[in-house]
């Protein structure tokens, strides 16, 4: 469940995925211009570094060929002088001495050999005939000064760029030539100034490509021609100055180059710098930034993928509520039971549908209804403890309460109320859910059993068991409350006679006679007529005094000799009568006398009407009289 996308889901989660490429698009960009501005600033600077290194280097031939032109004009004005190559050798130490930037100065004559220098080595051995620029200028007639392939000096020794003129004799045929060097030393310690790092480098390159100083200094480069290359090949052919990107012939690093060709003399210098080395500050500084990018872009993505989570999580623990919901429902719609949930104020939440059924009304319409609605009025404080009860951690509660029905009948429902678990900061917050059963029916089967429990069968008045206990309520109660309460015995006269003469059948139908007359004599609706024996009636008369019982028990005879039935052996009527005693509690004896001592004396009353000759009324008034009869009579 957690893993399913819903359309909703894809469309955001592409939104925030085409939000997060287009923030490390930009991103992205912005890192790329700012190394291309870098590079266009290094850029430039090697062009500007490239220029400074070509003019010094114009700067510097330039200034050696006026010594050399002194020099000449010295030669061809003194040229008859025996002490020529003396005096110029003079001149020139004297010249070299004083000017920083020449190595030599000296001139050869037209067999190579040198006839007068500034250096103090010996060379008159050495012979400079087999030099490029000796045979040049032998060659050639032009009598400019020309700047050399570099060579490594045979007098010192070390790396040169020689200046050269040629001296021609009167008659205009060769006569030698004058010489000026500059130490390659020299301009590569001047490109040392510049610092373009480790492992960059410069060249200054004649305008054919021949190499006549590096920096750092590599002699087998020396006088190498680079004019194949593409500096000359591509980038010099648009344009005078400029910035490439190359690998280095000579270690294989990746250069950025810029270069100046000078327009005076052609000749080209090259700053090189090794682009990592430096953009190293660049690279460092973005190393930074990605890195506190891609530390901020995984806290965010861990973020958003926990928000994510909690998201789906919290989706899925609604749609198992709605199952859970769903299922309960479920279970609670197919039960023929009505199952209800109350919140903790004891408000109807849902109803199944049997409210139809139970109280008569659709369950959306009880949604909202208190359990106290329509209560009988006898239940509603058991209810009312029954969930306080359930408020206060009691987990199941059960109830059988009346109420009324939505057309007015009352029903008896039997309910059980169970708490559901989990914790609540409101008594609202408290779900109950019960389930109620309509026992109305059963109720009513009980009290049906009840009354045939408490029933005589035959006269359908109520039975011994049934009056044993009403007599002892009746008695506590009239004892309470100081109220009278009388006590008649009814015996018919002479009934064994009666079954003997017309048989038992006939006999049961006069005893139901006789139970209608007494029950028809009785008004109140606490008075209690009871079949005590065969043919012995009890009647109760609570709140009644010796009048009212007489007055009762002299109806109830007056109204069983009226009915005149036939009972011949009852002489002299002829007719079924019935003898009663009556005993009554009087309100000032609470207390004093037992159910059993009424009982006793209402039976003895009766003993007496007996003797006394039936058909007749007695009342048991003196108790000092009745303790002395009650030897003879049966007990209750
Ligand atoms: P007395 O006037 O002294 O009361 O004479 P009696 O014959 O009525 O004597 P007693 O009350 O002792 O007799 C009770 C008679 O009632 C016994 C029995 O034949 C009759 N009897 C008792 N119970 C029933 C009954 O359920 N049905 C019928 N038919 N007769 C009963
Ligand atoms: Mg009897
Ligand atoms: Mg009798």
């Amino acid at each position: 469940m957690i893993g399913a996308l819903n359309g909703s889901s894809v469309r955001t989660f592409a939104t925030v995925a085409f939000a997060v490429c287009g923030f490390l698009g930009l991103i992205i960009w912005g890192e790329y211009s700012s190394w291309r501005s870098q590079v266009v600033r290094i850029e430039a600077e090697l062009v500007q570094t490239s220029k400074a290194l070509v003019q010094h280097a114009d700067d510097t031939i330039d200034m050696s060929k006026f010594p050399l032109s002194a020099l000449m004009t010295q030669i061809e004005q003194e040229r008859a002088d025996p002490n020529l190559a003396v005096k110029i050798a003079a001149t020139m130490k004297r010249q070299v001495d004083t000017t920083s930037w020449l190595d030599t100065l000296s001139v050869m004559s037209a067999d190579g050999r040198i006839v007068a220098t500034s250096s103090q080595v010996q060379t008159q051995n050495l012979s400079f005939a087999d030099r490029d620029y000796f045979k040049f200028h032998k060659s050639s007639i032009t009598r400019q000064p020309v700047l050399s392939k570099p060579v490594k000096s045979r007098i010192s020794g070390e790396w040169i760029l020689p200046i050269t003129q040629r001296i021609s004799n009167l008659d205009g045929s060769f006569g030698g030539i004058a010489f000026a060097s500059i130490t390659v030393a020299d301009f590569v310690k001047f490109f040392e100034a510049f610092r373009i790092g480790n492992e960059g480098s410069f060249q200054l390159i004649r305008s054919d490509g021949i190499i006549l100083a590096r920096q750092p200094f590599v002699e087998s480069l020396m006088a190498t021609d680079v004019s194949g290359y593409d500096l000359f090949k591509v980038h010099l052919a648009h344009g005078e100055e400029g910035s490439y990107h190359y690998i280095s012939p000579v270690d294989g690093t990746q250069r950025i180059g810029g270069f100046y060709r000078s327009q005076h003399s052609g000749l080209v210098g090259l700053a090189a710098a090794s682009q990592s080395e430096a953009l190293s500050a660049w690279m460092r500084g973005a190393h930074q930034r990605w890195l506190s990018g891609i530390v901020v872009v995984t806290i965010t993505g861990m973020l958003a993928w926990r928000w994510r989570r909690q998201v789906l999580l919290r989706r899925a623990g609604e749609a198992l509520l709605v199952a859970r919901e769903a299922e309960f429902r479920l279970l609670a719609e197919g039960s023929s039971d009505l199952i209800q949930r109350f919140n903790g104020l004891g408000v109807r939440e849902y109803l199944s549908p049997s409210s139809k059924e139970i109280f008569g009304i659709d369950a959306e319409h009880m949604i909202g209804t208190s359990i106290l609605d329509n209560l009988h009025e006898d239940d509603r404080e058991g209810v009312i403890q029954m969930m306080n009860r359930l408020r206060s951690g009691s987990l199941r509660e059960n109830m059988i309460v009346r109420r009324k029905r939505a057309d007015g009948k009352q029903i008896w429902l039997e309910t059980t109320l169970n708490r559901l678990p989990g914790a609540i900061a409101e008594i609202k917050d408290i779900r109950l859910v019960a389930v109620t059963r309509d026992v109305t029916r059963q109720k009513k089967l009980q009290e049906e059993l009840d009354q045939l429990a408490n029933t005589d069968e035959l006269t359908q008045l109520a039975n011994r068991r049934s009056f044993n206990i009403h007599f002892d309520e009746m008695v506590e109660r009239a004892t309470m409350q100081k109220l009278p309460l009388s006590l008649l015995m009814i015996d018919a006269d002479r009934f064994k006679f009666f079954n003997d003469t017309y048989g038992h059948a006939a006999g049961d139908d006069c005893l139901k006679a006789l139970a209608q007359v007494a029950l028809g004599s009785i008004r109140r609706a606490k008075d209690l007529a009871a079949r005590y024996g065969g043919e012995e009636i009890a009647i109760l008369l609570p709140d009644t005094d010796v009048t009212g019982a007489e007055r009762v028990a002299q109806t109830i005879r007056q109204r069983v000799a009226n009915l005149k039935l036939p009972h011949e052996k009852n002489i002299p009527w002829g007719y079924v009568t019935i003898s009663i005693g009556t005993a009554t509690l009087h309100s000032d004896e609470a207390g004093l006398l037992t159910a059993s001592e009424l009982f006793d004396r209402a039976d003895h009353a009766l003993y007496q009407a007996k003797n006394a000759g039936r058909n007749q009324v007695l009342a048991a008034e003196d108790e000092g009289v009745i303790a002395a009869m009650i030897t003879g009579s049966r007990s209750a």
